[in-house]
């Protein structure tokens, strides 16, 4: 059998959204249920796709939609633009996934020079035949002729203006019939051909008009932020118009089932009599509250209320509706669950478990972890006056407010002093992250989601907008200029949004999160709170992957625990040579002899074990992942160029340079790097530098010693980074026992660490199978594994082409963001399978960024992951997310 193109409404259903949209398959859901739907036909999205391909509508659909308009015709009992009471169709687009607003829609199809006449006679009512065929010359005007709106717009203002009135309703029949000459002719005049007449070739152009609005510039823009595929194409519904401009006893409106905004039971909408669709839409005339409905015309809303509880009962879900009362006959339009708030999702979840419609498992299919997030962030309140200053990437959500500052020294100085900064910078690189630490905020004018600020600054909990190239940021005269020549000094005070990614002059009043709180402190509230504390309790429950965190000081292992972490699952130990301590890394660099060498390290040791010993304290009983030292040695050492210039100035000038600074300079020819990312770093370095690696390890034992004599349950695990050959494991390892074997023999107390190794290179991912006997674990580096899997270095592709990619979709998001399966996702799966053989049983973690990306979390869930370590703020969501992958293979209900 051919393949069919077209659908009635009685012959499809919601689960057909791929093929007849979601609209259509609403509709279809709808009128199968027995509601009101004024009938109609839905053209399939594989017509649109040979449409896309082909630039033509596919063979026969012209005979498919005959057949589908003559019955549609026989249901009515009018045809299509017939000259008196004719059947009038709309035209409207309906994707897989919902882009309001995004596509055409052309209504009044069918009307032309006679049917007008035969309109306005059936109904009595001139001047709505007169606006409609109107409207529908000025759309199909511009949707399938292609003509400027505004063309048909200055018409319409002059001659409102010409009657001085302000809306087209004042217009008379009269005036309207004289507009749609003029459109007429702007028509000609611009195309050569006339106006159609013939209904057929109106409803058959408009529905190319449709299928090609897929491709409009608004559309694909929508589908780049949301992540939908581009070659989806979109259905097209050929519907009965039913008109709620007709009088009084007509009107329009939109439901919910329940209130959108908070969640609360009970009928919520807009309401406006005589009027059509848009109006309520637009906002021209203020709608009134649906429950006004119940006075104008009692019938239709307890009917109204009767099929609101239809759907919800149905979909199990909040919906809403777009309805029309017809002289006192109500329809339904359209159907969708319905879209909701942050909160309002948590609320309906929790109350729809409580009402017994649906099971736990699906209502955390209802929420999702970015909603959660959004409900902790404070925001600014929505009410205040602002004058923003430039627009970038969101990079690390919230809101934050705080004097500009534009180094690292001015940043720790003022907030040492109690000051809120902001720091503002090209980019960021390590040397900025005592600025960062200081700072509320980040701003950058370079970079996107994933680059050194954004990252950091979401480990941090950080708002930062990145990306703001708006600006001219100009860090040596201390001052930023806007696009509009706005001029911001230091110490001038600004409002980051990082959830809006947005930047504003001046102090905007901010609102505290009450979940924020909840999580802090445990303190449960009614409301949303409590909705939010249900779910995350439900999801712990549910899910099979622990969550654990990423965190490095103690302060942030303690908030870890607050928010939930199972332990620690990366442990950095790079800020621990930075700052202060950075001279004795200077020192162990520059030594010419073991002794020398010796003496540096031996200053470091105290201090590193004070470090794990607060951090082992505050996770204690609880496991502490360890990674030793990754980045490569010169970033712990001072930047070239300004010795390089000294020492070249005291060179000419005929003084002796400074003899500290000839020898870090030399330090630093030696150590440069062409690619210092592909360099000596991780396992690299331990095996090249002596004694670094041994001190870790001894602070690491020491540290464990320390807490168990007083009293602790330190759960201490080694993590060797950037692992290629067993060979190299196999060497650090042993290294790593002797080290700790000395420990105990030195104390007498037993050291048992665990000692495991990241997974962050595909040879490591390869060959799996035969590190994994030498590892106690792995932790897949997703950064990492990332940027080698794809060859692409994370900071430059993002400053550079990464954007361009996506706009073109050769990617559709960045693999820094989101796992991406194919590729990395693979590479992860050869290594969990070969791992798992090599070693049975071989407990298997994430750390990278990707650990707190809900999209990635179902990813590893299925793949067989056993934890996620992500940053502190990213543990609720991710437990969330965890329990939610869990949840759906106990539940296909996913509808939303
Ligand atoms: C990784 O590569 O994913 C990782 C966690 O290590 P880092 O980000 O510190 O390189
Ligand atoms: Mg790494």
């Amino acid at each position: 059998m051919a393949t069919a193109y077209v659908y009635e409404f009685t012959e499809g259903s919601r689960e057909q959204a791929g093929l007849l949209g979601g609209k259509g398959a609403n509709l279809a859901e709808m009128t199968r249920l027995g509601l009101p739907v004024p009938p109609g036909f839905t053209v399939t999205t594989d017509a649109c796709r040979v449409f896309l391909r082909t630039g033509s509508t596919p063979e026969g659909l012209d005979r498919e939609i005959a057949g589908h308009l003559t019955r549609l015709e026989q249901v009515t009992g009018r045809r299509l633009g017939q000259a008196d009471n004719p059947l009038l169709v709309s035209v409207r687009s309906g994707a897989r996934f919902s882009m309001p607003g995004m596509m055409d829609t052309i209504l009044d199809v069918g009307l032309n020079d006679a049917s007008v006449i035969g309109l306005a006679e059936s109904t009595g009512r001139e001047h709505f035949a007169w606006d409609s065929y109107r409207r529908l010359v000025q759309m199909y005007g511009a949707t399938v002729l292609g003509i400027d709106g505004a063309r048909f717009e200055e018409v319409l203002t002059r001659r409102r203006r010409e009657r001085g009135v302000t809306d087209d309703v004042s217009l008379e029949a009269r005036e309207l019939a004289e507009i749609v000459r003029e459109f007429k002719s702007i028509i000609r005049a611009d195309t050569g051909e006339e106006f159609p007449q013939d209904p057929r070739e109106q409803l058959d152009r408009a529905v190319s008009a449709v299928f090609h609005s897929w491709n409009g510039e608004r559309a694909r823009v929508y589908r780049g932020r949301e992540h939908i595929p581009d070659d989806l194409g979109t259905a097209v519904n050929v519907q009965a118009m039913v008109f709620g401009n007709l009088g009084p006893d007509s009107g329009t409106g939109v439901a919910f089932t329940r209130d959108p905004g908070t969640g609360r039971a009970g009928v919520y909408g807009d309401y406006l009599a005589d009027a059509q669709g848009e109006d309520v839409v637009s906002g021209v005339r203020d709608a009134l509250p649906l429950q006004e409905l119940e006075r104008l015309d009692p019938d239709s809303y307890a009917r109204l209320g009767e099929y609101l509880r239809t759907l919800e009962t149905h979909y199990r879900d909040l919906c809403d509706v777009e309805f029309t009362i017809e002289r006192g006959r109500l329809w339904v339009l359209q159907t969708r669950v319905g879209k909701r708030t942050a909160e309002a999702a948590f609320r309906i979840a929790c109350a729809l478990v409580d009402e017994g419609v649906i099971t736990w498992p699906e209502a955390l299919a209802r929420v999702d972890g970015e909603q959660l997030d959004q409900l902790t962030f404070p925001r600014f309140d929505a009410h205040a006056d602002t004058m923003l200053l430039a627009r970038g990437i969101p990079a690390a959500p919230g809101a934050a407010v705080g004097a500009v500052v534009f180094d690292v020294a001015e940043a720790v100085r003022r907030a040492g002093a109690g000051e809120r900064v902001v720091l503002v910078r090209h980019e960021t690189s390590p040397d900025d992250l005592p600025g960062m630490i200081a700072a509320e905020a980040v701003v950058t004018g370079r970079g996107g989601k994933t680059s050194h600020a954004a990252v950091v600054a979401r480990g941090m909990g950080k708002v930062c907008v990145c990306g703001a190239a708006e600006l001219d940021i100009d860090t040596r005269g201390r001052r930023l200029t806007a696009a509009d020549g706005t001029i911001v000094e230091e110490g001038a005070v600004v409002s980051v949004d990082g959830t809006a990614g947005t930047v504003h002059l001046g102090s905007l009043p901010l609102v505290a999160s009450p979940v924020t709180r909840y999580l802090e402190t445990g303190t449960r509230s009614p409301g949303v709170v409590e909705a939010v504390a249900r779910c995350l309790e439900q999801a712990d429950e549910i899910r099979r992957m622990d969550v654990l965190a990423n965190a490095d000081t103690p302060e942030d292992a303690a908030r870890a625990r607050r928010y939930g972490a199972g332990g620690i699952g990366l442990c950095r130990t790079e800020h621990m040579f930075l700052g202060t301590r950075r001279h004795f890394v200077e020192d162990m660099i520059l030594a010419r002899t073991d002794a020398e060498r010796r003496r540096a390290l031996d200053a470091l040791l105290p201090l590193q074990r004070e470090d794990f010993t607060g951090i082992l304290s505050a996770m204690d009983g609880l496991p502490v992942t360890i990674r030793l030292i990754d980045p490569p040695l010169h970033e712990f050492l001072p930047d070239d160029t300004e010795s390089a210039i000294r020492l070249a100035v005291a060179r000419a000038t005929g003084r002796e340079p400074d003899r500290r600074e000839v020898r870090v300079h030399e330090a630093l020819e030696v150590l440069r790097e062409e690619n210092p990312m592909l360099g000596l770093r991780g396992v690299r370095l331990a095996l090249t530098v002596p004694g670094l690696i041994a001190t870790q390890v001894r602070a690491i034992g020491e540290a464990v010693v320390a807490r168990i004599r007083a009293g602790g349950d330190p759960r201490a695990e080694i993590m060797i980074p950037l692992v290629a050959t067993v060979k190299e494991l196999s060497l650090v390892r042993a290294e790593v026992e002797r080290v700790l074997a000395d420990v105990e023999a030195d104390t007498g107390v037993p050291v048992r660490c665990p000692v495991g190794t990241m997974i962050e290179l595909p040879r490591a991912a390869l060959t799996a199978g035969a590190i994994a006997p030498v590892a106690d674990f792995f932790s897949f580096g997703t950064n990492d594994l990332t940027q080698t899997t794809w060859g692409l270095s994370r900071d430059d592709a993002e400053a550079s082409f990464l954007a361009a990619y996506l706009d073109r979709g050769i990617i559709e998001v960045s693999p820094f963001e989101r796992i991406d399966r194919a590729g990395v996702g693979r590479l992860i799966r050869i290594a969990i399978d070969e791992g798992r053989r090599g070693k049975p049983g071989l407990r298997i973690g994430v750390c990278g960024e990707h650990a707190g990306d809900p999209d990635s979390i179902r990813f590893f869930h299925d793949a067989g992951v056993d934890y996620l370590s992500c940053s502190p703020y990213r543990l609720p969501s991710a437990r969330l997310e965890a329990g939610r992958a869990a949840a759906s293979t106990t539940t296909d209900a996913d509808t939303r």
